[in-house]
């Protein structure tokens, strides 16, 4: 049994408008609430804990879904500082050398097929994520920001883009994490954290619809994907 880890702290810069992301519609439901679900369609998750905004108006107060209970734990400035408070506020049936998916709360059209590979095969190493290979042409900007041009063209052989969930054993994350903020460092993953701690986590190939909703396009092409997935929560 396996308990996820859901950052859902993040006051949607990018994203704009009154409400979170995280928050907006979806059909009948919240986003959150679509990631949620996702997550506890696995039957080895064991539970769900939810890292909030401190003063989160938002927040429903869901006590479990799907049958899974859902915990509670406050937010920081930044995304590894969500994730860690959500690692320690973990129950103490967690021990510290047991795996814990973390997952963006921001990512609700993850497969459940996906995560469950991504169990199967991490469980066997260190760790890993799901990730798929960099399909189009990179391009390196200069230094003009108003109107780029560019500078370069970056070779894409063996690079892969990063999504969640990443699995990591919650001892040896929590550390990492830490001392990459000791390092004065902000890790935009915990693989990220992991890497720098010397180990080589795994790359899991996932669909590529498990977009990070960060627009309104984004949301957008969420809506659409998950309404088809499931016309009655539509
Ligand atoms: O900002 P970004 O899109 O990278 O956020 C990814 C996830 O991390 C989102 O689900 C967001 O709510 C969460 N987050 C958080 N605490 C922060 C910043 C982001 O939990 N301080």
């Amino acid at each position: 049994m396996i308990w996820a880890v859901v950052p859902a702290a993040g006051s949607g810069r990018r994203f704009g408008g009154p409400i979170p992301k995280q928050y907006a519609q979806i059909g009948q439901q919240p986003l959150l609430h679509w990631t949620l679900s996702a997550l506890a369609e696995l039957g080895e998750l064991a539970g769900l804990l939810v890292v909030i905004a401190r003063d989160d108006p938002w927040w429903p107060g869901w006590g479990e879904i799907a049958g899974k209970p859902v915990l509670t734990a406050i937010g920081g400035a930044e995304r590894c500082d969500s994730v860690m408070a959500g690692l320690k506020a973990l129950p103490d049936s967690v021990g510290d050398q047991d795996f814990v998916l973390v997952h963006d709360a921001a990512r609700p059209c993850v497969r459940a097929n996906d995560i469950q590979r991504l169990i199967e095969q991490a469980a066997l190493t260190d760790g890993g994520l799901l990730a798929a290979p960099v399909r189009d042409t990179l391009k390196r900007a200069g230094v003009d920001r108003a109107q780029p041009r560019i500078a370069g063209t970056q070779d894409r052989v063996g690079l892969w883009r990063a999504f969640t969930p990443q699995m990591f054993r919650r001892g040896p994350l929590l550390a990492a994490l830490q001392a990459s903020r000791a390092r004065g460092e902000q890790p935009t993953d915990e693989s990220a954290a992991i890497e720098a701690s010397g180990l080589s986590p795994l790359l899991v190939e996932g669909a590529e619809d498990n977009l990070k909703v960060t627009t309104e396009y984004d949301l957008a092409i969420a809506r659409l994907l998950l309404t088809a997935r499931a016309p009655r929560a539509a």
